[in-house]
């Protein structure tokens, strides 16, 4: 599971390294996180996105057409550019189209099929991220029930949720209100994402 906080893993829009470079050694993967602002697709799909540091810039995918691009384990799942939603486009690099265009991604044919939309906020997905990590203001974080704290391995195991497998509960009490009144149902689905994403 990368550390979303480091730039090298989860570079922004400027720190992405140019289509132009020939990486000649094998590097570790890198991914770019972007919210989906606008889908502005005529003929290719090309989405208007929100990096981290609330750059704006266009990806675009040489891999669909205007139904939209295939994505996700081969079995045929079209991918949904929800506005509000998180790209996840893995090894993304910038074109320069020389003066007066901006910059923007492309990605390659044969490569679209790596990229994942989060169903959440880019923020919320920094936030989970750190959840599943166990990040907690940079030490440690002992996992107790998500709903009212009460911690591991104390009396009574506590139950994971299946969907994610990351929040766990003391009881169903707890659970219930984690997913309606604390927003779990939310962010379950994103949590599940990621943890496919980065196993
Ligand atoms: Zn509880
Ligand atoms: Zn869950």
């Amino acid at each position: 599971m990368p550390i979303f906080t480091n730039p090298q893993t989860f570079p922004s829009f400027d720190e992405l390294p140019p289509s132009t470079s020939s990486l000649t050694t094998p590097q570790t993967p890198w991914f770019l996180l972007a919210q989906i602002k606008e889908n502005m697709t005529i003929t290719k799909p090309t989405l208007v996105v929100r990096d981290r540091s609330n750059i704006d810039f266009a990806v675009t995918f040489d891999d669909g057409d205007h139904h939209g691009l295939v994505i996700g384990g081969g079995n045929g799942e079209k991918a949904r550019f929800r506005k509000g939603h998180t790209l996840v486009v893995p090894c993304a690099t910038r074109t320069d189209r020389g003066e007066g265009k901006k910059a923007l991604v492309r990605v390659p044919e044969g490569q679209g099929r790596d990229v994942r939309v989060l169903p959440t906020s880019l923020d919320k997905v920094f936030g989970l991220g750190a959840l599943v990590n166990g990040e907690k203001d940079g030490e440690e974080k002992k996992r107790g029930c998500a709903a009212c704290g009460k911690d591991e391995g104390g009396e009574g195991k506590l139950m994971r949720c299946t969907g994610c497998g990351v929040v766990a509960y003391c009881g169903t009490e707890c659970q219930v209100r984690g997913w309606n009144e604390l927003g779990h149902k939310a962010d379950c689905k994103a949590l599940k994402g990621i943890r496919e994403i980065w196993p």
